[in-house]
């Protein structure tokens, strides 16, 4: 009895402990070489299912079949623009957070209008010196490629690419050791002084084969043929489609791409941009830096984030139910296809975690939706304006002094000349000195404000800064929950106001997106690599879930402000 009882102790001690033994060994298993971010910019979930049939085999039909695919990530913040979907990917961090609260916004200390990644006191490097150059001085909090350069003494490499410089500086991180954009001046890969003092010699090399001027003149032309794009977007040049004539482009295919210009130059690189050859010169470009930076070589994780802004041009002017839109599509898969199968044969795909998201979808264009009957329509800046001076009027001014010194309670910012009432990304901004000067509460204000908006025909809903500062809104309420997601005090308005779904708020533009409805919000989101478990995940999820997952799978300490969740669903335990 007691030997047995002794037989079985050994036995139960034993087991587990050659399990732990056997882990031990285990560990550290290798850490894959390269993080590899794939952004496509404007890219709808629906798009990998619109057409799905029609992709290569090695583009993203690969990505879902060997990764990980979400079929329900949704941004979770509004606006849904450029900047703060790239500020969250791999920061995992809602505008709120990273402080990426829209492209642009006003900075009060200057009283100027600045973009998410304008810097002054850095320079252009590999373009026209008197451009503005960029860096991530904006972004607040550090990105999936911060955190690996820290964890490895600095040896990880980081870099981002893209053709817009937000989408390349804002991935990358503000430790990284560069971002490399297009400049539509110079028609050349730039970066700034933020970086290094000079760019590496091999992007100067890259940049004397004047990359981009080999597209001078060429036709964009349909990939498969137009029998598709009929079934599947319809005509080609439907009403709303309104290239303007000073774009030197027109509605229809085929389209030369020149920008109406004689010779490669500024009009010829801006047109570029609305075309999907820029994409091709950006997997160029990508494969240089893989090759002359040795990324993915060494046993310390580097970092590419490669972004594609050429759908989100051709989206803007076409839409998304255009052929345009859908030819665009075609070719990035192509196009990703290429650079995948780049790094399977430098780094190996087994040795690289790669994921694929993009920053945003895109709305229909307000008069097709209008003529669907799904109520498109689009509220001009000038009503809203006027409804807002109108109240503040009528409440502040209510003996009807002249001139009415209610006149200057908005903010006012110069924009290239023009004086502009601060009213950008929906928010609404006060001028905190006139208000001071009459006694005027702010809170009390913004309310007669946020009334005010609502009388506006097409707006749903408004918030005031108190409201969001204190909390007062309900998290169950999706609108509410991503107005909250997308605010930071010292940068965003003191209203915000939000539209009727498929109705545009102050945008002139054909087509755009920044609303907090699900064809904005609602994204491709795939992780490929060992550790991930291929399949179809139909758990609700958010790009703000990559980052921490890249961290869990990588073991490191995930970004500083990191508040997505762990997509344990598809982790390897
Ligand atoms: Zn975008």
């Amino acid at each position: 009895m007691k030997r047995r009882l002794a037989v079985l102790l050994i036995v139960v001690l034993f087991v587990p402990l050659a399990d732990a033994q056997r882990r031990t060994a285990e560990v550290p298993s290798k850490r894959p070489r390269l993080v590899l971010l794939i952004v496509v910019d404007q890219f709808r979930y629906d798009y990998l299912e619109r057409f799905g049939d029609l992709f290569g085999p090695n583009g993203f039909r690969r990505l879902i079949r060997d990764g990980a695919s979400w079929t329900q990530a949704n941004y979770d913040h509004v606006p849904t623009y450029t900047a703060p979907g790239h500020g969250t990917m791999m920061t995992g961090a809602y505008p709120a957070e990273s402080g990426i609260v829209g492209n642009e916004w006003i900075d009060r200390p200057s009283g100027k209008r600045i973009t998410s990644v304008s810097d002054d006191s850095v320079k252009l490097l590999g373009g026209d010196p008197n451009e503005p150059a960029a860096s991530p001085r904006r972004l607040m909090s550090s990105t999936v490629g911060d955190e690996l350069r820290l964890f490895t003494n600095d040896r990880a490499k980081v870099i981002g690419i893209s053709v817009k410089d937000r989408s390349s500086i804002l991935p990358a991180g503000r430790h990284a050791n560069a971002a490399y954009w297009f400049s539509t001046v110079s028609g050349t890969m730039v970066s700034s002084t933020y970086y290094f003092n000079a760019l590496p010699p091999w992007v100067t090399a890259f940049n004397n084969t004047k990359p981009a001027d080999k597209y001078f003149g060429a036709k964009w032309e349909r990939l498969i043929s137009e029998g598709e794009y009929l079934r599947r977007a319809g005509p080609d040049s439907p009403a709303w489609e309104t290239v303007g004539s000073t774009s030197g482009d027109t509605n229809a295919f085929p389209h030369t791409i020149t920008g109406g210009a004689t010779a490669p130059g500024r009009t010829f690189y801006t047109a570029l941009d609305y075309s999907p050859f820029s994409n091709d010169l950006l997997v160029s470009f990508a494969q240089q830096a893989i090759v002359n930076e040795q990324l993915g070589q060494d046993d310390d994780t580097d970092v590419l984030t490669v972004s594609f802004s050429a759908n989100d041009y051709v989206g803007h002017r076409y839409g998304p139910y255009s052929q345009e839109a859908m030819d665009v599509t075609l070719r990035v898969d192509r196009q990703i296809a290429t650079l995948l199968d780049f790094v399977q044969a430098r780094v190996g795909l087994n040795n690289t975690l790669v994921t694929f998201t993009a920053d945003h979808g895109v709305a229909p264009i307000p008069e097709h939706a209008a003529t669907l009957g799904l109520g498109g329509a689009r509220i001009q800046t000038p009503a809203v304006i006027a409804a807002i001076k109108n109240a503040i009027s009528a409440r502040y001014n209510a003996q009807g002094k002249s001139p009415d010194p209610t006149a200057d309670y908005l903010l006012k910012y110069n924009y290239f000349g023009t004086v502009t009432e601060a009213f950008l990304n929906g928010n609404i901004y006060f001028n905190y000195d006139a208000l001071k000067r009459d006694g005027v509460n702010l809170d009390e204000i913004s309310q007669v404000v946020a009334s005010a908006a609502l009388s506006v025909p097409g707006v749903a809903r408004s918030f005031t800064r108190a409201q969001l500062l204190k909390g007062a809104t309900s998290i169950t309420d999706p609108i509410e929950r991503r107005v909250v997601h997308g605010f930071y005090p010292t940068r965003s308005g003191d209203v915000v106001i939000i539209a009727e779904p498929y109705k545009y708020l102050g945008d002139t533009i054909t087509a755009t997106h920044g609303s907090a409805y699900s064809y904005d919000t609602h994204v491709p989101m795939i992780i490929m690599g060992t550790g991930v478990t291929p399949g179809r995940y139909l758990e609700p999820s958010s790009p703000a879930d990559i980052a921490p997952t890249l961290s869990a799978v990588l073991r490191i300490t995930p970004p500083s402000s990191s508040t997505g969740r762990v997509l344990t669903e598809a982790i390897r335990k």
